[in-house]
């Protein structure tokens, strides 16, 4: 009985690795050409997702990487007012860490045998059991997991929903190796997260585990041309640093200093999401998982949420190696519930976010009471 499961990921490749520790097979088919082809980036907050890796058997390998001063969170206004501060204390435990999304990619792909990920095999369509690649090859399978993302292509083989724009766009840029650049951002933005949120507008800084700091600016309640009309010369690095500092008028200059000292990595991110509590009918060979399934406003449920997508599928193959079809109603049943709490709760924060006082309201959502 052969699972093939599309997308190299970070739900596709928990798949595997818990098969993998069950005993059982899988081949893993990713339409990147080899795990550097394409920049990981990022920090990734993990939370529930640590039951996976638990039962992936990495848990210790994950704390390893996991950096427990990510945690720190910092929470202003544009005007500068700092409206709240946590440093996390050295022993504190590691319920939220952070982890660089390379190095966890790495830590599942190093834990399967040579051979599981087929590099270079786009998928394009399945029928009667064979998956057909872009370069014209196939290959068999009894169950197709699609664990490919946001725009997932197996999607379609179970439901007609597709992701709309939710009026979020992100211009994403970064300062490279801060402490020695810039100390005095760097001092600034601290260890973890740090948050000015303004009128429809944000800017979230993050220190990534290679000391670059990336900055994430979130323009709220706008189209999704917006990105094309915003005046945004995105081939042109300086000019697109200077335009966006004049989308931010009235923000305290050292928020525009830090936008003035990024490198030339200019990256657009319109934002997109799928219906809250998306199912579809169980069919006996394909499901789905991660972003595929669900994908959420980016506030820091999907990586967890693919993760344990991911393992939970893999126990219930484990524990029904013989009919495929009942472990994926059974892993359906439960993926549906948890996701869609989890996709309404992203639901909430993201309204939040894009509400005219989205500061206060996010102090009183860290201090509640
Ligand atoms: C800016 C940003 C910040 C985020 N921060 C967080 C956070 O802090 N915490 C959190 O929990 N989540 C976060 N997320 C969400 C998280 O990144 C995703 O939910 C998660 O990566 C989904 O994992 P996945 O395995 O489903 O898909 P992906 O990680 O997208 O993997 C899909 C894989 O499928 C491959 N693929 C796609 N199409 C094909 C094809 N046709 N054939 C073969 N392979 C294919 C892709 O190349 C890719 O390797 C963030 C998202 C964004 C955009």
């Amino acid at each position: 009985m052969t699972i093939a499961i599309v997308g190299a990921g970070l739900g596709g490749l928990a798949l595997a690795r818990v098969l993998y520790v069950n005993g059982m097979d899988s081949v893993v088919y990713e339409r990147e050409t080899s795990r550097a082809a394409r920049g990981q980036g990022g920090m990734l907050d993990i939370h529930s997702g640590q039951r996976a890796l638990r039962e992936a058997g990495l848990i210790d390998e994950f704390r390893a990487i996991a950096r427990g001063e990510g945690q720190d969170m910092r929470l202003l206004e544009p005007d500068g007012t700092l409206l709240l501060q946590e440093d996390t204390p050295d022993d504190a435990p590691l319920e939220r860490p952070e982890v660089d999304r390379a190095d966890l990619r790495d830590l599942l792909l190093e834990s399967l045998p040579e051979g599981v990920v087929r590099w270079g095999h786009a998928y394009t369509s399945a029928d009667g059991g064979l998956l057909h690649f872009a370069d014209g090859s196939s290959a068999p399978y009894d169950l197709l997991v699609g664990a490919d993302g946001a725009q997932s292509r197996v999607r379609a083989l179970l439901t007609d929903a597709r992701p709309t724009h939710i009026g979020q766009n992100i211009v994403e840029v970064g300062i490279p190796d801060i402490d020695r650049t810039h100390p005095d951002l760097a001092a600034m933005i601290g260890r973890g997260n740090y948050w000015v949120l303004g009128d429809g507008l944000s800017l979230a800084a993050q220190r990534n585990g290679d000391g670059r700091v990336r900055i994430g600016l979130s323009f709220y309640h706008t189209a999704a041309d917006w990105l094309a009309t915003s005046g945004i010369p995105f081939d042109d690095p300086a000019a697109a640093r200077t335009r966006l500092i004049e989308l931010l008028p009235g923000w305290d200059a050292r928020f525009t200093a830090l936008i003035a000292a990024c490198d030339d990595t200019v990256v657009p991110r319109p934002i997109t999401t799928l219906p809250v509590g998306l199912t579809w009918p169980s069919a006996p060979d394909v499901t789905l998982l991660g972003d595929a399934a669900h994908l959420m406003p980016p506030v820091g449920e999907g990586a967890n949420m693919a993760l344990l997508d991911g393992a939970l599928l893999g126990l219930a193959l484990a524990a029904h190696p013989d009919d495929f079809p009942a472990a994926v109603r059974e892993y359906e049943r439960e993926m549906f519930e948890r996701t869609g709490a989890a996709a309404r709760m992203s639901a909430d924060i993201q309204e939040l976010l894009m509400s005219p006082d989205a500061a206060q309201k996010m102090l009183a959502f860290f201090q509640p009471g």
